[in-house]
C-alpha cells in the first residue's frame, strides 16, 4: 500500500532478460577454448515502491548458449529477494548473500558454484548497485568511504577463516586506509592502470594483430595480452609479431585459457619464453591448484595467473597457501558478488599478491573497475604491477560505460555500479524475441526451408 508506513520501501520485483550480442560474427573474444563466443548477460532489474525512482541492476555473463539456464538460476532467486525492505537490504547486503548462498535445496546445485552461485552473485551485486545508488556514490567511493568494522560484516569468512581471520581482516583494512586521500587525488588525477586484449584474439590475422598492437602503444597501454594454445608454430609466429610491433619495454602477457595438460603448459610456456611473456594465463583447468603450482615453479620467470572462472573464495585460498600464483584474476560477475569478491581482496592482501582483474564480456570493464579503485584506496594501496584488463566491446550498450584515457580507467563519478544496460540495447538483443535475433532466427528458418 503505497505511503503507509512499513508496507512501501520494499523490493517488489526481480525483472530477468537473456540478452545476446552476436559477437561470433567479427572472431571479437576468440580464443583457445572459445572459437565462436557470443557475449551474453543473464541480467536482472531489481524494482522497489521505496519511490525514489531508483533500481538495482545486475547481471552474469556467460557467451552464448546457456544464457536461459542462467536466467532461469536468477529466477529460482526471487523468492529471498522480493518482499525484502531496501532500506535493510542496502544497509546488510551480506544478509542477503547469505540467505542465497544458504537455500537449503538450490544449494545442492554447488555449493558456491556453477550456475547457482554465479546467479547469487548477479543478484547480490544489483543490491550493492542499488544500495550505492541510494547513498549517492559510486561503488568503489561508497565501498572506500565504509569503515573497516561494516567491510569485515560483509564477509563470510566460513571455509577460510583458517587462512584470513575476521580479526586479521580489520588489520588490513584499517592499515589500508593510511593515505588514503592522497590515493584519491592520483586516482582521480590518473585513473587505475589497465592493460589490453584487443590485439590478441586468436581469430585475428598476423596483419589485425600487428596494427592493433601499435595502436594500443600509441594509445598509452604498456601491457598487451595475445591468447594462445591452439597451434604452437602459429603461437611463436604470433608472438614474434607482437614483440615486433611494440618493442622490448611493454609487458606481453600470453593466455591459454585452460587448453593445457600441466606437463604441456610447463613445455609451450617455455617454448615461449624467447619473447618475454609477462604471464601465463590459465595455463591448465581452474580447479588444478597442485597443477598451477606445479607450473609456477617450473616456467619461473614468467608468472602465472588466474581466476577468471574460479569459482570461489575456497579455490582462492588454496591457490594462495599452495603458492600457485603471482596474479589474482578476480572477476565481479563469476563468484558470489562483491561480498565474496570483497573476502578475495582480502586474502590477496593477506598473501601478499597482486590483484590484476579479469574484464572484457559484456560489462565486466564496468563492473570490476569499481573493485579495483576500492582496493587501491582501502587495502592494496598501490597500484605497482595491478592493471585492469579492458577490452573495447560492447560498451555502448551501457548507461555509464567505462573511459579509458592514456591507458587508465577514469574513475566513474555516477552513483551506484555501472551495471545498467540501455533499454534499447536490452530490447534489441533479448534472445530470442528482440529485434536483432526475431529478424537473424527467421532469416535462418527462410534459408533452411530453401
Ligand atoms: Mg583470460
Amino acid at each position: 500500500m503505497p505511503g503507509t508506513p512499513g508496507r512501501t520501501g520494499r523490493i517488489t520485483a526481480v525483472e530477468t532478460y537473456d540478452v545476446r550480442f552476436p559477437t561470433s560474427r567479427d572472431l571479437d573474444g576468440s580464443d583457445a577454448m572459445n572459437p565462436d563466443p557470443d557475449y551474453s548477460a543473464a541480467y536482472l532489474v531489481l524494482r522497489t515502491d521505496a519511490g525514489d525512482g531508483l533500481e538495482g541492476h545486475g547481471f552474469s555473463f556467460t557467451i552464448g548458449r546457456g544464457n536461459e539456464v542462467q536466467v532461469a538460476a536468477i529466477n529460482a532467486l526471487r523468492a529471498h529477494v522480493v518482499g525484502r525492505s531496501v532500506t535493510e537490504l542496502c544497509a546488510d547486503p551480506a544478509s542477503l548473500n547469505r540467505d542465497l548462498v544458504g537455500d537449503s535445496q538450490l544449494r545442492w546445485l554447488g555449493p558456491e558454484k556453477g550456475v547457482m552461485h554465479m546467479a547469487v552473485g548477479a543478484v547480490v551485486n544489483a543490491v550493492w548497485d542499488l544500495a550505492a545508488k541510494r547513498a549517492g556514490k559510486p561503488l568503489w567511493r561508497f565501498l572506500a568511504d565504509a569503515e573497516p568494522e561494516w567491510l569485515v560484516s560483509q564477509v563470510d569468512f566460513r571455509y577460510i577463516a583458517d587462512a584470513l581471520s575476521p580479526d586479521q581482516a580489520l588489520e588490513l583494512l584499517r592499515r589500508g586506509r593510511a593515505g588514503r586521500a592522497e590515493r584519491e587525488r592520483e586516482l582521480l588525477r590518473r585513473g587505475y592502470p589497465a592493460y589490453t586484449t584487443s590485439p590478441g584474439w586468436l581469430g585475428y590475422s598476423d596483419r589485425k594483430l600487428t596494427r592493433l598492437a601499435r595502436a594500443a602503444l600509441a594509445d598509452g597501454f604498456t601491457q598487451i595480452k595475445l591468447k594462445v594454445g591452439a597451434d604452437l608454430a602459429d603461437d611463436i609466429r604470433r608472438c614474434r609479431a607482437a614483440r615486433a610491433a611494440v618493442g622490448p619495454a611493454v609487458r606481453i602477457a600470453i593466455d591459454a585459457n585452460q587448453r593445457w595438460n600441466v606437463t604441456e603448459a610447463i613445455a609451450w610456456t617455455k617454448a615461449l619464453a624467447e619473447f618475454d611473456p609477462y604471464w601465463i594465463e590459465e595455463p591448465t583447468s581452474p580447479d588444478d591448484i597442485l597443477g598451477h603450482a606445479a607450473i609456477r615453479a617450473a616456467v619461473a620467470p614468467v608468472r602465472v595467473a588466474t581466476g577468471e572462472h574460479v569459482q570461489n573464495r575456497i579455490v582462492f585460498k588454496q591457490l594462495l597457501q599452495s603458492g600457485a600464483l603471482d596474479v589474482l584474476q578476480i572477476d565481479a560477475a563469476r563468484v558470489g558478488g562483491v561480498n565474496e569478491n570483497l573476502a578475495i581482496l582480502l586474502l590477496a592482501a593477506k598473501f601478499g599478491v597482486p590483484v590484476c582483474p579479469h574484464a572484457g564480456g559484456v560489462g565486466l570493464c564496468e563492473l570490476v573497475q569499481h573493485l579495483s579503485m576500492f582496493d587501491y584506496l582501502a587495502l592494496s594501496g598501490s597500484t605497482d604491477d595491478r592493471v585492469i584488463e579492458f577490452v573495447d566491446h560492447l560498451h555502448e550498450h551501457f548507461v555509464e560505460p567505462v573511459r579509458i584515457h592514456r591507458g587508465h580507467y577514469r574513475a566513474p563519478r555516477a552513483p551506484g555500479f555501472s551495471a545498467q544496460m540501455h533499454p534499447e540495447s536490452i530490447a534489441r538483443y533479448t534472445y530470442p524475441d528482440g529485434g536483432f535475433w526475431a529478424a537473424e532466427l527467421a532469416l535462418t528458418a527462410q534459408e533452411v526451408s530453401v
